[in-house]
């Protein structure tokens, strides 16, 4: 099956992308994780980002659609994949749907209030991208995984947040109406602990 995760940034897309990815067996597909590669690895595409990224703004759709119709050809695709964060703009949705099947979107609500929560308090492994929150290291800092020190991403910190959920709400949320549309939204409340949301997730994709 090829899916879409939507959901507004904080809402734990990524986590839940991960989860149900291995138990599928089928590849997760972050336009974030590939761009903050490119940043490290200093491309071009990486080059073009970084000033979006650290601003918190959208990167141009061109550049983003440009990465997953290469990533999309990839062997490992074949079978089944999950979009972690794109599309993010009609825009995008519109060119996925030239290059792409989806049978379904997952989309993932959070009141903005805990999302502004969740982002300030989330930390994330620089090494193997394992994501925490705040409340449960309990003042731990290093990653569970492989011992490394966690960091707060730039685009995490208070004054970069409140833009993210700005342009999630302009330019992203009206995805939502779009896919429902086609009949492919699936929704899942956010707002429970992530076991329950996982649940729910797989609950709905089965019933697809
Ligand atoms: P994420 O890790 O999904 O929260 O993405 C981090 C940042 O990467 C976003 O705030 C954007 O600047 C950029 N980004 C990721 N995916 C997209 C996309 N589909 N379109 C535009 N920008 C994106
Ligand atoms: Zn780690």
């Amino acid at each position: 099956m090829n899916i879409i995760f939507l959901g507004p940034p904080g809402a734990g897309k990524g986590t839940q992308a991960q989860l149900i990815c291995q138990k599928l067996g089928i590849p997760q597909i972050s336009t974030g994780d590939m761009l903050r590669a490119a940043i490290a690895n200093q491309t071009e595409t990486g080059l073009k980002a970084k000033s979006f990224m650290d601003a918190g703004q959208l990167v141009p759709d061109e550049v983003v659609i440009a990465i997953v119709k290469e990533r999309l050809q990839a062997e490992d695709c074949k079978a089944g994949y999950i979009l972690d964060g794109f599309p993010r703009t009609v825009a995008q949705a519109v060119a996925l749907g030239g290059i792409a099947d989806i049978q379904a979107v997952v989309n993932i609500a959070v009141a903005d209030e805990a999302l502004v929560k969740r982002l300030s308090g989330r930390r994330v492994c620089p090494v193997c991208g394992a994501p925490y929150s705040v409340e449960r290291l309990a003042g731990q800092t290093q990653c569970a995984v492989d011992g490394a020190t966690l960091i707060q991403r730039d685009d995490d910190k208070p004054e970069t947040v409140l833009g993210r959920l700005t342009v999630y709400h302009q330019k992203t949320a009206p995805l939502i109406d779009f896919y429902r549309k086609e009949g492919k939204l699936l929704d899942i409340d956010g707002d429970q602990d992530a076991q329950a949301v996982t649940a729910a997730i797989l609950t709905a994709l089965e019933a697809k």
